[in-house]
């Protein structure tokens, strides 16, 4: 029978600590504080989600996928992206399974990592409203939107499928309704968040 020797092992064999298994279990167990093993699938996660139609994984099914060290699915899925941080699913869980922190830590793994994401849109999304908020400890819609539009390829995409025009009606509206500011304020959490960012690692 033919064996491989680890030092020769061409890179794609080769598993690093954390990775995968039990023990990509254990490091997001111990980097989120969250007991994703109390997990008997029950479903009631998936039930209160507001996107659950939108996603590849349901809520529950991440949780599994967890368990079962599968990082490669969780980091491919459209779900890490999808999902809109809402907490009804860590509100509905019976075992107090902080579902939203599971994903939102899978996202930022993702985000961090060299992987392509399924949702590239939501991806760069992403990213521009951390580093808004990284700025000013809150987020501006004027501001955030500008920021997004400035990305590569977004702005010439909104063109051509018409959805800029749409974006700036919605802003004329809001602006009416005097739910826009035109400079944003700095909020005075500014430097605990920075630091909450430096803690997870974030951007
Ligand atoms: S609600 Fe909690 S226990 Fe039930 S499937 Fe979801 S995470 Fe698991
Ligand atoms: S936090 Fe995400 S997964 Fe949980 S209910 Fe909200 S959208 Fe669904």
């Amino acid at each position: 029978m033919k064996t491989t020797d680890p030092a020769t092992a061409p890179d794609a064999d080769r598993k690093v600590i954390g990775e995968s298994g039990s023990l990509f279990l254990a490091r997001l167990q111990g980097e989120t504080g969250v007991n994703v093993g109390a997990c008997y699938q029950c479903e009631r996660c998936t039930n209160a989600c507001p996107v659950a139609g939108y996603m590849d994984l349901k809520p529950h099914q991440v949780i599994r996928y967890t368990q079962l060290g599968w990082r490669h699915e969780l980091m491919h899925s459209v779900t890490i992206w999808v999902c809109l941080s809402c907490e009804m699913c860590t509100t509905y869980c019976p075992n107090e399974i902080d579902v939203a922190e599971v994903i939102n830590h899978l996202r930022n793994m993702a985000a961090r990592s060299t992987i392509e994401p399924r949702e590239k849109d939501l991806a760069e999304f992403h990213h521009v409203f951390l580093h808004e908020l990284q700025r000013f400890g809150r987020v501006n819609e004027l501001w955030l939107m500008a920021a997004y539009n400035r990305r590569l390829g977004v702005l010439k995409n909104k063109l051509r499928d018409g959805s800029l025009v749409e974006d700036l009606r919605l802003g004329i509206k809001l602006w009416r309704r005097g739910r826009l500011r035109l400079v944003p304020h700095r909020s005075r959490a500014i430097q605990e968040i920075r630091r909450l960012y430096r803690k997870k690692g974030v951007l």
